[in-house]
């Protein structure tokens, strides 16, 4: 298969608008089946050798034979794509895969089509060669990723039940990321080691209600208030979990040299340098602790009605270290106040964190360095939430890395707007996977 054959593959495939909804009755199944029709058109080598569970209705899960019995690797990508907002302002329509400026643009092409095809791609020029793996692969491809839907489970429990435990689980993530880090100039290539967990907890005082002609102090929404206000004077204590220690260290020497020492000692600075992420703004301040948000509030239904009960919605995002237990804890302790009924809605917990300092990291990082000769590899704790997370329960490594370039512009187009992938840094990705998988050893 030429690059343009692989490019043309890649378009035909963010043709197809396999959108995704958190109301999954609203899912037309039509672009689904067409999108498994497009692979099997074009990926022949890999439908006829490859053997396929399908999963749930439309997440499909194949296993490629290698030549021995060592623990196989399971590369992930999704195929189904979040939502367009019409009124976005797109420069190329999202679902026609145009070539500008060298590039392929529509909703999918960084997240995640261009994953899903790039190792389909690899797959199929590996078996063009005949080559057959030195262990097997498991290529995972979800439909409701986008929707945290129950596919990834099933996918789990598919494998799980072949008695197959991956030696590592590669999955969306990280990227080849440029300007990831202020002055610092080379990309970063930053593996995802782990994830942080999300949990809502809902805040609920309730009271008499009645006519607002003739109000009682401290009534439901008055107390709800005042929870939300001393939430927000009682953030949570920063921490430095053990994979961002380790960025610094890494990115040290690439470092202006005012900021040199300082990462180098990371660990020994690690007041002060907590001190200055969570000044640096809500994106670093993330890096370093476990965030809360008041989302959603409600009270009485009318203007001239006194709630009977008034909600807030806490949105927590769990760094490495807290749990769900102790953030709502933490939450409980900064309201203080007995009348407010905390309930968990929604329970997540931190992902565990991969290992990075053995063999299946110093691949991906060696296969990182052979492509990307100009990028740093490094570990990093992903702040949003992948497929991947439910495979911690069968395998203790698991990376998220997609190996495309991106510029930050690419990477804010993500779930947004005008995303795009350059034609050469996807064909870049392609060969990334393509080493992954020849390098694997029995
Ligand atoms: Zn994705």
């Amino acid at each position: 298969m030429t690059d343009e054959d692989a490019v043309d593959r890649l378009r035909r495939l963010v043709r197809v608008p396999t959108v995704s909804y958190a109301d999954e009755t609203a899912i037309d199944p039509a672009p689904f089946d067409e999108l498994h029709e497009a692979l099997v058109e074009a990926f022949p080598l890999l439908h006829g050798e490859l053997i396929l569970h399908r999963v749930r209705e439309h997440s499909l899960l194949f296993h490629w034979k290698g030549n021995s019995d060592a623990d196989p690797v399971v590369l992930m990508a999704h195929m189904d794509v979040v939502p367009v907002d019409e009124t976005a302002p797109w420069q190329h329509p999202p679902f026609a895969a145009e070539v500008h400026e060298d590039a392929v643009w529509g909703r999918g092409t960084l997240d995640d089509k261009g994953s899903l095809v790039g190792i389909c791609a690899a797959v199929e020029r590996l078996l063009e060669r005949e080559f057959s793996p030195a262990r097997d692969v498991w290529l995972s491809f979800g439909a409701r990723e986008e929707t945290s839907g129950r596919d990834a489970t099933a996918a789990v429990e598919e494998l799980r039940s072949g008695g197959v435990t991956p030696w590592f689980v590669l999955d969306e993530g990280g990227a080849i990321a440029h300007e990831a880090f202020p002055g610092i100039e080379p990309p970063l290539g930053v593996i995802g080691v782990a994830e942080k967990g999300t949990t809502t907890i809902e805040l609920r005082a309730e009271g008499r209600g009645g006519h607002s002609s003739t109000p009682a102090p401290d009534g439901p929404t008055a107390r709800i208030a005042r929870a939300v206000v001393r939430l927000e004077k009682r953030p949570f204590g920063a921490s430095l979990p053990e994979p961002t220690l380790e960025m610094f260290s890494r990115v040290a020497p690439h470092a202006p040299l005012a900021l040199r020492p300082v990462l180098a000692n990371a660990r020994r600075l690690q007041p002060v340098l907590k001190r200055a992420l969570l000044a640096a703004g809500p994106e670093a301040a993330a890096l370093v602790r476990t965030t809360m948000a008041v989302t959603t509030l409600s009270g009485s239904p009318a203007h001239n009605v006194l709630a009977s009960s008034a909600t807030a919605a806490v949105n927590l995002r769990l760094l490495v270290g807290d749990s769900v237990d102790s953030a709502t804890e933490h939450v409980r302790k900064a309201i203080d106040d007995d009348s407010i009924q905390l309930e968990v809605v929604d329970a997540n917990e931190p992902s565990p964190v991969s290992p990075t300092d053995d063999t299946a990291f110093e691949l991906l990082t060696s296969t990182i360095a052979e492509v990307f000769e100009d990028a740093v590899p490094t570990p990093y704790v992903m702040m949003g939430a992948t497929d991947s997370r439910h495979f911690t329960e069968i395998c203790e490594r698991v990376y998220r890395f997609t190996p495309f370039r991106m510029t930050k512009a690419q990477r804010e187009s993500i779930h947004s707007y005008d995303e795009h992938i350059g034609v050469d840094d996807w064909l870049d990705g392609v060969r990334w996977y393509t080493r992954l998988i020849e390098k694997l050893e029995p």
